[in-house]
């Protein structure tokens, strides 16, 4: 190995680092990124890497717009921060806000800001207890997230994560969460049956869960419209339709974290449109500003908006709300952001070059590493399997993702493995075709390597 540079010491002295092998870590070392071009990143040694997962799902216009450098420049020169508290406002927010409503996947009255997809989340947890408080239900409080969804860190919004690596010795979930079964095809599926019968049974099991809870326990139900960080699951046709129907039977919320999925990932402004969801309530992050600067949002509808108010009639205050809810220059550049995706057409431009990223995807699928290419849009993943026959998993010792991911940072590539053997994909939106292309040529060589 190479000796580490100056900075990769200071980094290991003195950083914390999230979601890392810590101990790996203080002989690794990081990778020092330094600027971005478009989809491409380049680290301290001025070595040139393609950023294969939008940096976390949400770089999606990549780097180096100087239209959103500009409207954060613009908006810190003129007012660098006022809040929402108290009834206080500010044009960027409002304007947000207005075009949010415009576009959301469902009927929205009011859009509640906050810095990230945990924060949104969190929101979510907390606004459908007070809602059901307010309507005088003070049982109906246990929210249903399935194995394997991802919906932050925060407390709560950790405990709705379906991953054993966010509960385990952190002591969570917390109570009124649980897990419903992930409707994931290719681990999932049984032999004989069909993706209806597929879909059927996971909505049987989310029935049955409700039905043993209590239905007048349950509050709300939350998905990722395609699952990203559980590793890139497409729930079978007509899941969603036959969950909605389940939910509507015992007055479930429906809560739609629109994190990875929202502004355009999967061919359609939000993933509930592909995906054909119907939902409540509406959480957006990472795209929203193209991360840029953090900023994410829940969209609340009519019903739960109207019962907020009684609450305020009754107790004043409502009391939830960060000192970064609609920060004016995160806003300013979420309205840019959205303004550039409708100007230039984002969705068309997945629409155009998705084919030939699932093509190449899709012929990884031949790779002897390989148990299934998945993807749809522009996200995808590899499920790495020690037998393609029988789809029977590495032993997670053997380290096969963590070989493939840093074949491919070799390469100049950066794709993430998630629980250990799927490599996830999900590059910058603006990203040519030439430039998947040679994603793809990197990742095939990274993968001949770990063979
Ligand atoms: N929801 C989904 C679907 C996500 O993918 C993520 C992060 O990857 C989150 C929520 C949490 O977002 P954040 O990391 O901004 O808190």
């Amino acid at each position: 190995m190479p000796p580490l540079s100056n900075l990769a010491v200071r980094d290991i002295e003195t950083v914390l680092h999230p979601y890392t092998n810590l101990d790996t870590h203080r002989t690794i070392g990081p990778i020092v990124f330094e600027r971005g071009e478009g989809v491409f990143l380049y680290d301290s040694n001025g070595k040139e890497y393609i950023e294969g997962l939008a940096g976390l799902w949400c770089t999606s216009l990549g780097y180096g717009n100087e239209e959103l450098v500009e409207a954060a420049a613009e908006q810190m020169r003129r007012l660098p921060f006022s809040h929402m508290f108290a009834g206080k406002s500010h044009d960027p927010g409002i304007a947000l806000a207005e075009k949010l409503k415009e576009i959301a996947p469902c009927e929205i009255s009011k859009v509640f800001f906050v810095s990230s997809g945990s924060e949104a989340n969190d929101t979510q947890v907390k606004l459908a207890w007070y809602f059901n408080n307010a309507l005088g239900r003070p049982n109906k409080k246990k929210i249903i997230s399935r194995l394997r969804g991802y919906h932050g860190v925060t407390v709560a919004s950790a405990s709705l994560t379906g991953l054993p690596y966010n509960h385990i010795d952190f002591d969570l979930p917390i109570s009124n969460i649980l897990h419903t079964d992930c409707p994931h095809p290719y681990r999932g599926m049984e032999a004989g049956e069909t993706e209806e019968d597929f879909a059927t049974r996971m909505a049987d099991s989310l029935d049955a869960l409700i039905q043993k809870e209590g239905p007048d326990t349950v509050a709300a139900f939350i998905a990722e419209p395609v699952m990203g960080a559980g590793g890139v699951i497409i729930p079978p046709k007509t899941y969603y339709e036959k969950v909605k129907a389940v939910l509507d039977k015992y007055d479930v919320l429906f809560i739609d974290d629109e994190v990875i999925c929202g502004f355009g990932r999967l061919g359609t402004m939000f993933g509930a449109q592909t995906m054909g969801m119907q939902p409540d309530t509406v959480s957006v992050a990472k795209a929203l500003s193209s991360a840029y600067q953090p900023i994410g949002a829940v969209m609340v509808p009519e019903r739960m908006y109207q019962a907020m108010i009684d609450e305020s009639k009754k107790l004043g205050t409502f009391g939830h709300g960060y000192t970064y809810s609609g920060h004016p220059v995160a806003a300013a550049v979420a309205v840019k952001t959205l303004e550039i995706y409708e100007r230039e057409d984002i969705v068309g431009k997945v629409n155009a070059i998705s084919p030939t990223f699932q093509s190449r995807l899709k012929a990884l699928g031949e790779h002897p590493l390989v148990g299934e290419a998945r993807g749809l849009g522009m996200i995808g993943a590899l499920e790495l399997v020690a037998d393609k026959d029988t789809r029977r998993a590495f032993d997670p010792k053997a380290g096969v993702g963590a070989k493939v991911t840093a074949f491919a940072e070799a390469e100049g590539l950066i794709v993430r493995a998630l629980g250990g053997d799927i490599i996830a994909l999900c590059p910058p939106l603006v990203i040519s075709e030439d430039e998947i292309g040679e994603l793809f040529d990197r990742l095939g060589r990274a993968l001949d390597k770990a063979e």
